[in-house]
């Protein structure tokens, strides 16, 4: 079986506060992708973005004081147009998720894509953080699903991703 990781498509990173036009335009690639992979019968899982209240006393707070994501609010929610989608959902409270490591560990997947935002923060977070929990398992990750913080930060996350190993298409 073949997993597909959807990073952090929730309203916030889309048109919420941190939202941008990339992140809005990849919206219809992701759909498609979720769907050509449940019609195969294939795994997907979405991982959320989840800060507390407190979260400008957090070093993600510290560093980018611009509260997004809040557990609950409208903007935590995925984006309405995937919000529908079944997949297990893993919050995380920082940018990889240690939590579906250990999914993946437990399971023996044949290759992992990873899809979302944002390209050059959890993409690539969750995408090194794969490649060091099962490094025998190709790991996927399709530019024009995915969208960064800025069209330069985005390939330079992709080139990184590409010296480690990691299949960019
Ligand atoms: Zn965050």
């Amino acid at each position: 079986m073949k997993l597909l990781i959807v990073v952090d498509m929730q309203k916030d990173f889309i048109d919420g506060a941190l939202g941008s036009p990339e992140a809005q335009a990849i919206v219809p690639n992701v759909k498609k992708m979720i769907e050509e992979y449940q019609e195969a019968g294939e795994d997907v899982i979405f991982t959320l973005d989840t800060h507390d209240e407190n979260y400008m006393e957090t070093q993600e707070g510290k560093n980018l004081p611009v509260l997004h994501c809040i557990r609950g609010t409208d903007g935590w929610e995925l984006d309405s147009a995937l919000r529908e989608f079944q997949g297990k959902r893993f919050e995380k409270n920082t940018f990889g998720s240690t939590a579906l490591m250990e999914y993946v560990q437990e399971r023996p997947y044949e290759s992992v894509m990873l899809i979302g935002v944002c390209t050059d923060i959890c993409v690539i977070s969750n995408a090194l953080l794969v490649k060091a929990a099962i490094p025998e398992v190709p790991v996927l990750v399709d530019s024009s699903c995915c969208a960064g913080v800025s069209p330069e930060s985005h390939e330079n996350a992709l080139n990184a991703m590409k010296m480690c190993h990691i299949a960019v298409q």
